[in-house]
Formats: C-alpha cells, sequence, structure tokens
C-alpha cells in the first residue's frame, strides 16, 4: 500500500494534462509508505509513448530528499491515450522493488492513478491509500 496526498494526485494529473501529447514522469518522496512531495521531472525523450528521467534532475531529487530525511518512494509516469496498466517496456525498465511504480492514464474522460509494485520481475498492482 502507498499513502498519498489527494493534492498530489491532483498535482500529478495535472502535469500529465500539460505535457500532453507526451508522456509526463517525476518521482515522490517521503517516509515509509506515505508521499509527502512531488519532483515533477523532464521526459528527455519527449514522446507520447516512452519516457526517460533526466538523470541530473533525478540526481537532484535525491539530493533533495536525503538533506530532508526522505527517500524516494515511488515514481510515476503518464500514458497519455492507454489504461493505467504497466506496458512491457514498463515491466523491462522496472527494477526497483523498494518503490511504488505509478502510472496516470489519460485515456479516459476521467484520469485514473494506478499503483504498482516489481515482485518477482512482474508489476503487480499496490493499493494506493489517499490522504
Ligand atoms: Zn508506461
Amino acid at each position: 500500500m502507498i499513502k498519498i496526498p489527494q493534492h498530489i494526485i491532483d498535482g500529478i494529473i495535472a502535469q500529465a494534462k500539460a505535457e500532453l501529447p507526451n508522456e509526463a514522469c517525476g518521482l515522490l518522496t517521503g517516509l515509509g509508505d506515505t508521499v509527502q512531495k512531488q519532483y515533477p521531472l523532464t521526459n528527455v525523450d519527449h514522446s507520447p509513448e516512452h519516457f526517460s528521467f533526466d538523470p541530473r534532475e533525478q540526481f537532484q531529487v535525491l539530493k533533495s530528499a536525503r538533506a530532508e530525511g526522505q527517500k524516494i518512494i515511488a515514481n510515476y509516469h503518464s500514458h497519455p491515450a492507454t489504461p493505467a496498466r504497466p506496458s512491457e517496456e514498463d515491466k523491462r525498465l522496472a527494477f526497483d522493488p523498494n518503490v511504488s511504480y505509478l502510472i496516470v492514464s489519460l485515456a479516459a474522460e476521467q484520469p485514473v492513478v494506478k499503483a504498482f509494485s516489481l515482485v518477482d520481475g512482474d508489476l503487480i498492482p499496490n493499493e494506493i491509500l489517499v490522504v
């Protein structure tokens, strides 16, 4: 389970919409299973079907999180036109069993946000508790 404040869910959705038609991405930091801060990152692929974090921005987030006594506990990206399910590429690129993988889908009229965890090489659904 991952606990995410409503305003951060709203922030992820707003970023995903702002970056259409491309995928948006970012990191979430916090403590334990509770997200406290959203860090939007640049999708250096600038693509509607792929994303890659900007490595320098990613490093800055790591530094900020450490300075605040927090950890990166989740990453997120958007699917502009497909459901909130991990693609084959998402599964292939997932490597960290200690973080949650969030996907926000804008395929339907209402945005959908889902979380997944890496278990035995597969991304399986993980419950989101909005706090
Ligand atoms: Zn994806």
